[in-house]
């Protein structure tokens, strides 16, 4: 069976007229999930001149966003982007292919395409982050010197500290994970496409760190039970979904709302449990809890690794010394500037970040503008007022066709970029556009500084 055939055809969502489509298109071309327009770059004649040499470590979403509105804003700096990854990923997008609605090369294309021009890119990863001699070494043993460093390095993923779990297993032995790859992903879909054709076990879970896209597991979990509906299996299945801690999201009022919808649809939740390992063979994966460890069985699991901060800034004075993200390496930075609390040249956008919200595309979106006023204002010798609010930003699909467009803050507080035109906590048609048509358009001119 084709099961790559757009899968909400015949849905009455899409028999929307027409013109109300394209009109809600173009509101949400200009705003997808992140938002609103930020205020515009300097033209050239506002363009501060200067020599600073500045290293933005890291080439994904942060760290091309950063080249370019600095690349924007400055006139003589030299600045070097350093990544070893000639590909470039759309993350946001891995849900979809998962979910069997975008095929693997909707979030593929390359790094250089959005190098801006006049930005050196070295195509290395740095090894060491040396912010007393301001500089990082590269794994060929290259130093670049820097006045400003821009550490946009992302997360790592680290399967490998679940017992018995490799990256291999992705796509075998009903095993699934959508966050490793565009493969992955694809394969994923795969293994959940078949667990949908004849049910079962499904289980879901979230990792016990600090995550990228803290709404994906929920997402997934949403979208599997929807597979199950549609293709008449639900009644000869389980959905079973496993949270690391106490809630279901870090926001309560969404964190309720899920769990209605998940006892809506039949979903079982347990809380405080916490993958450790998993016997692909037996199908059966151990969860650590409260009052020691238990065992799921499952014909379906889609796993979330543990994150953590890459290698060489665990090793590098820049994590947090103390507190929740000292072990997991997280960059300590003023959660308003995205200033280094202790390197006063150095700043931390994107996942690698220790703020307390955050690690999405949306937030990047805020993220670095605040840091490259910073920047900007100090080369010329002023001050900046800049402030990240903490705004994220997660379009929950909660069935194909639907979405909540949750949108908060570091209080909690919910942030509705279109007030009185898009409920944040309702199941709709138009978050659902946002998420698999408009998002990626903002993503792409997010990159290139614009948006
Ligand atoms: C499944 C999934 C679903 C998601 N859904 C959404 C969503 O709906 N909405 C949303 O807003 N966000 C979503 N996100 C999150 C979003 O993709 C990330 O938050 C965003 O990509 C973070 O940008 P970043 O630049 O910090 O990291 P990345 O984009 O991951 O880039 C990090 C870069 O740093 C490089 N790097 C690592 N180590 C080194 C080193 N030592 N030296 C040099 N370079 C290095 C890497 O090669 C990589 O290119 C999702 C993510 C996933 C995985």
């Amino acid at each position: 069976m084709n099961h790559h055939k757009n899968p909400i055809q015949g849905d009455k969502a899409m028999d929307q007229p027409l013109n109300r489509r394209r009109a809600l298109l173009t509101l949400g071309a200009a705003g997808a999930a992140g938002i609103a327009l930020t205020p515009g770059i300097a033209n050239a004649a506002n363009k501060v001149k200067t020599t600073a040499r500045i290293v933005i470590a890291g080439a994904g979403a942060a760290g091309l966003a950063a080249a370019s509105r600095l690349s924007e804003a400055l006139d003589g700096a030299k600045i070097t982007l350093i990544d070893a990854r000639k590909e470039h990923f759309y993350q946001p997008g891995f849900t979809l292919v998962g979910s069997g609605i975008k095929p693997a090369g909707y979030v593929v294309s390359t790094t250089a395409e959005y190098v801006p021009a006049g930005v050196e890119l070295v195509q290395e990863r740095v090894a060491e982050f040396d912010p007393e001699g301001k500089k990082v070494v590269t794994e060929s043993g290259q130093a670049h010197a820097y006045d400003f460093l821009v550490v946009a390095t992302g997360m790592k993923l680290e399967y490998g500290l679940i017992e018995g779990m490799e990256e291999d297993l992705i796509g075998k032995n009903g095993i699934g994970s959508i966050y490793h790859s565009p493969a992955k992903a694809e394969a994923t879909w795969q293994a959940m496409s078949a667990f949908a054709d004849k049910g079962g076990r499904g289980v879901f879970l979230r990792p016990g760190t600090e995550m990228k896209c803290a709404g994906a597991p929920l997402k997934y979990t949403f979208i599997t039970d929807d597979y199950l509906s549609r293709r008449g299996q639900r009644s000869k299945a389980e959905v079973v979904y496993n949270s690391n801690n106490k809630a279901l999201f870090s926001v309560p009022i969404v964190s309720e709302k899920v769990r209605m919808l998940f006892q809506e649809r039949g979903i079982q939740v347990n809380y405080e449990r916490v993958l450790k390992a998993i016997d692909p063979g037996k199908r059966i994966a151990t969860f650590n809890t409260p009052a020691g460890t238990e065992e799921q069985g499952f014909d379906f699991i889609h796993v979330i690794p543990p994150m953590r901060a890459p290698e060489p800034i665990r090793n590098s004075p820049l994590p947090w010394q103390t507190g929740a993200w000292a072990a997991e390496g997280w960059l300590e930075v003023d959660k308003g500037t995205l200033r280094h609390v202790r390197y006063r040249n150095v700043f931390g956008v994107g996942d690698i970040a220790g703020v307390p919200k955050g690690k999405t595309a949306a937030s990047v979106k805020w993220q670095v503008p605040v840091a490259v006023d910073h920047i900007v204002a100090e080369i010329a010798g002023k001050t900046s007022d800049a402030l990240y609010t903490g705004y994220t930003s997660c379009p929950l699909i909660t069935r194909l066709g639907r979405a909540m467009l949750v949108e908060f803050d570091y209080q909690n507080n919910l942030v509705p970029s279109f007030p009185g035109v898009i409920a944040p906590l309702e199941e709709l048609w138009i978050s659902w556009v946002m998420k698999t048509m408009a998002l990626k358009p903002t993503y792409i001119s997010m990159l290139r500084g614009r948006a």
